[in-house]
């Protein structure tokens, strides 16, 4: 007997059939003599729907309140799941986030989980009990409703393998695994049989959605099994292993893992900011303040006037809190204009062979400069080259670099 989380996303939660298809393939793993708790999505679309809601309501809307709306989309779905397996012969019951508890910060909407109180948890389990937890939810020190930020049910999942002690955690998307890239923009995709964390965590964190982030850095930390598998078939999926386990197919000896796209981010400019020792400590400061994680920095040449320009980028989804914020702090920062763009996109191609690789950064440019794709800013680190690029070209620039770096499969992904 083993005990498994198996972790179901939107795709897979969309309508009722889809739900009994989940509820088959729980089954089986009763069947089979395992114990089993799982954590689902809300239907796919329903999320956003809910999130437009709030925008529709206030564009500053309340975090907390933002919390309370879309954390019912996997209210519904557990309970769906939960009585599609009692309908065919298999105990089952729901949990929410509050009634486990799973608890989080109160940093609503990307609230982290600190706690997960397993005691209800095992005893379903013992009795042979399915547990069917929402994903995506908590609720804070003051018992109000959380939220985990996009894509959080992966984390939930994840979080609750660790607490449980669970063998193993299945992620069922609507991929059969994790590809070198999005195989719905590139079907010359490769499957990754394997792919370490440290990788896993890099392509995450630059917009390969197939895992969220903090799932990934949690099963580092907490040393969780997870394999990523497709929900619609039953072909082996990629698992997510340490530096140790890595095989012959040792992604290390290649030099590009993968690369992802992320066209979630805003671009923000200040104009003609003093160049002054403290100027760009003002600017970057209340926006911490304020919760909101500044990616790309660019400081321009200062102008002869003794100012500069600064840009840089946030999560699209604070753009207006940014503005907001930075609105208010004009005077402070003394800059003369803010513009903002959200019609941008990042592509990051990520590699720990770069350590050792000198060039990577310059195949990008030149790749991109030849299919007449301006670069309006760039990072690197010590496994990753990022550019921040117009919108309308994302797709082609992650197909240009997926064959500029060798990574085109001979036949097309069956994804
Ligand atoms: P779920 O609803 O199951 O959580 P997501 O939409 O969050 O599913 O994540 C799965 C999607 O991630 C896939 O449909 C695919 O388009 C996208 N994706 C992006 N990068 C990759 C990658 N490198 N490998 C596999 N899928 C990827
Ligand atoms: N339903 C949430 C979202 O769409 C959480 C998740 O699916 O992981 O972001
Ligand atoms: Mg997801």
């Amino acid at each position: 007997m083993a005990r498994i989380v198996m972790k179901f996303g939107g795709t897979s939660m969309a309508g009722i059939e889809r739900i009994r298809s989940v509820a088959a393939r729980v089954k089986r793993e009763v069947d089979a003599g395992n114990q089993v708790a799982v954590v689902v999505s809300a239907m796919a679309g329903e999320t956003d729907r809910l999130v437009n809601f709030c925008r529709e309501a206030s564009t500053l809307y309340d975090p907390y309140e933002y919390d309370v709306v879309v954390a019912s989309g996997e209210q519904v779905t557990s309970g769906l799941l939960a009585m599609t397996l009692q309908a065919v012969g298999v105990p089952a019951r729901s949990w929410l986030g509050w009634q486990l508890p799973i608890q989080t910060s109160a940093a609503h909407a990307k609230a982290r989980i600190r706690t997960i109180d397993t005691e209800a948890l095992d005893k379903a389990l013992a009795t042979g009990q399915v547990a069917v937890i929402p994903g995506f939810q908590g609720v804070d020190d003051d018992e109000r409703v959380s939220t985990l930020g996009r894509g959080g049910s992966d984390t939930s999942a994840v979080a609750v393998a660790a607490a449980m002690k669970a063998d193993r955690c299945d992620i069922y998307t609507d991929v059969d695994g994790v590809y070198t890239t999005d195989p719905r923009i590139v079907p010359r995709a490769r499957k990754l049989q394997q792919v370490t964390y440290e990788e896993m965590l890099e392509l995450a964190s630059v917009g390969a959605k197939v895992l969220q982030t903090r799932s990934v850095g949690l099963a580092m930390k907490e040393n969780v099994r997870i394999q990523v598998l497709s929900s619609f078939d039953d072909r082996p999926g990629t698992m997510i292993v340490g530096d140790a386990e890595i095989g012959d197919n040792n992604m290390e000896s290649q030099l590009i893992t993968g690369i992802a796209h992320d066209k979630n981010e805003a671009k923000i400019t200040l104009t003609a900011v003093p160049d002054r020792p403290g100027a760009v400590a003002s600017i970057f400061a209340p926006l911490a303040e304020a919760n909101i994680n500044v990616d790309m920095i660019v400081q321009n040449v200062a102008h002869s006037t003794g100012s500069t320009d600064v840009t840089f980028t946030v999560p699209a989804t604070d753009l207006a809190r940014s503005l907001d914020v930075l609105g208010q702090a004009k005077e402070t920062i003394g800059f003369v204009e803010i513009l903002h763009d959200t019609k941008i996109s990042k592509i990051t191609v990520v590699g720990v062979g770069m350590r050792s690789h000198a060039g990577v950064a310059s195949t990008m440019f030149k790749a991109l400069a030849e299919r007449g794709i301006n670069i309006l800013a760039i990072t690197t680190s010590e496994i990753k080259v990022s550019v921040v690029i117009e919108e309308d070209y994302t797709e082609l620039a992650v197909r240009v670099l997926h064959t500029a770096y060798g990574l085109d499969a001979e036949e097309e992904s069956a994804a």
